[in-house]
C-alpha cells in the first residue's frame, strides 16, 4: 500500500507513489491540458497501485475550507478551462481512500519542514518564484490557513524607481507576482529569463522585490527558515543579492539569523511538494 501524491501545476502535473517512509517509488509527469485529459492521465497512473491515502497539492486559488460548498475546487484561476473545477471531487469519485487537499506551496512547505531545509524546526516559509509566485508557511508545526490559504504572491511592494514596467498580474498589474515572476521578467525584456546574464539589471529588480516580500513575511510570521524555490531561483546568484538587499531593508531593526543559512534553496529540490503530499496523505488516515 502506497501514499499517492498529485502535484498539480499550471504547466505540468507530477503524480507519484511513496512508501511508508515517504520515499518516491514511482513518478510520472505530464503537461496540464484540459481537466478531462489531465485527470485521465492521473487515473491511468494511480489505477496501477493499491493506495492507502492521497495528498493533492494544487495550483490555485483553491478552496481548502472543508465547510464550504466548493471545498476541493480550483476556483478563480485565470488558466483557461480550470476555473471552478471540482478537483477533489474528481479524485474522490475514483478512489475510496482518504484524500488531503491543499496548495502546491503548502505541500512543499510541509515537506521541507518535516524532512528538508527546516527539519527539526517548528516553522518555515516556502516561496516559489516560477510561472507564478506563491508561498506557504508552517507555524507551530501546522500549515498556516485561515478563511482560505495564503496568497503570498499578490502582495503590494514598492517598484524600483527605474523599473517602469507596469506588471502582468491580470488582477493587480504590478503586485509581487506581476513584477517578479518568470513571465513578468520575460514580458519586461522580451527574452527567456534563463537567457539573461548574471549582471543584467533584471536581477537587481527581482532581488529587490523578493527581498521586500521576504521582509514582509519575516516581520509578520517570524519563520525560522525561509526557503526559496521555483524556476527563477535556479539563478543561484539571486540568493546572495536577496540576502544583502534584505539586510539593507531591515536596517538592523530586528536581529535576523545568519542570512546565508536563513534564506536557502529547498533541500528536497523538486521533490518538496511530492513528499509534502505524501505527508498530507498520511495525516488524513
Ligand atoms: P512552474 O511555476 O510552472 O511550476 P517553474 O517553477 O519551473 O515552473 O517556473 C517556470 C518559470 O521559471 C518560467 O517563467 C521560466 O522562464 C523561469 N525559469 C526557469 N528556469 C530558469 C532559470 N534557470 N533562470 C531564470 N528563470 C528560469
Ligand atoms: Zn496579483
Amino acid at each position: 500500500m502506497y501514499y499517492g501524491s498529485i502535484e498539480a501545476g499550471g504547466t505540468k502535473f507530477v503524480c507519484a507513489i511513496g512508501d511508508a517512509d515517504f520515499n518516491v517509488v514511482e513518478r510520472v509527469s505530464f503537461p496540464t491540458t484540459t481537466p478531462e485529459e489531465t485527470f485521465a492521465h492521473v487515473f491511468a497512473f494511480f489505477d496501477q497501485y493499491a493506495l492507502k491515502a492521497i495528498g493533492i497539492g494544487s495550483f490555485g486559488p483553491i478552496d481548502i475550507n472543508p465547510a464550504s460548498s466548493t471545498y476541493g475546487y480550483i476556483t478563480t484561476t485565470p488558466k483557461p478551462q480550470w476555473g471552478n473545477v471540482d478537483f477533489l471531487g474528481a479524485v474522490k469519485a475514483r478512489y475510496e481512500v482518504p484524500i488531503g487537499f491543499t496548495t502546491d506551496v503548502n505541500a512543499a512547505a510541509l515537506g521541507e519542514q518535516r524532512l528538508g531545509a527546516a527539519k527539526g524546526l517548528s516553522s518555515c516559509l516556502y516561496l516559489t518564484v516560477g510561472t507564478g509566485i506563491g508561498g506557504g508557511a508552517v507555524v507551530n508545526g501546522q500549515l498556516l490557513s485561515g478563511y482560505s490559504h495564503p496568497e503570498m504572491g499578490h502582495i503590494i511592494i514598492h517598484p524600483h524607481p527605474e523599473d517602469g514596467f507596469a506588471g502582468i498580474c491580470p488582477y493587480h498589474g504590478n503586485c509581487f507576482e506581476g513584477l517578479a515572476s518568470g513571465p513578468a521578467i520575460e514580458a519586461r525584456y522580451g527574452v527567456k529569463a534563463d537567457q539573461l546574464s548574471e549582471s543584467h539589471t533584471a536581477w537587481d529588480f527581482v532581488a529587490l522585490y523578493i527581498a521586500q516580500a521576504v521582509m514582509n513575511y519575516v516581520l509578520i510570521l517570524s519563520p525560522e527558515k525561509v526557503i526559496l524555490g521555483g524556476g527563477v531561483m535556479k539563478q543561484e546568484h539571486l540568493f546572495y543579492m536577496i540576502q544583502t538587499e534584505l539586510a539593507e531593508l531591515m536596517a538592523d531593526y530586528v536581529a535576523l539569523p545568519d542570512l546565508e543559512t536563513y534564506i536557502v534553496p529547498p533541500k528536497l529540490g523538486d521533490d518538496a511538494a511530492t513528499i509534502g503530499c505524501f505527508m498530507l496523505a498520511e495525516s488524513m488516515i
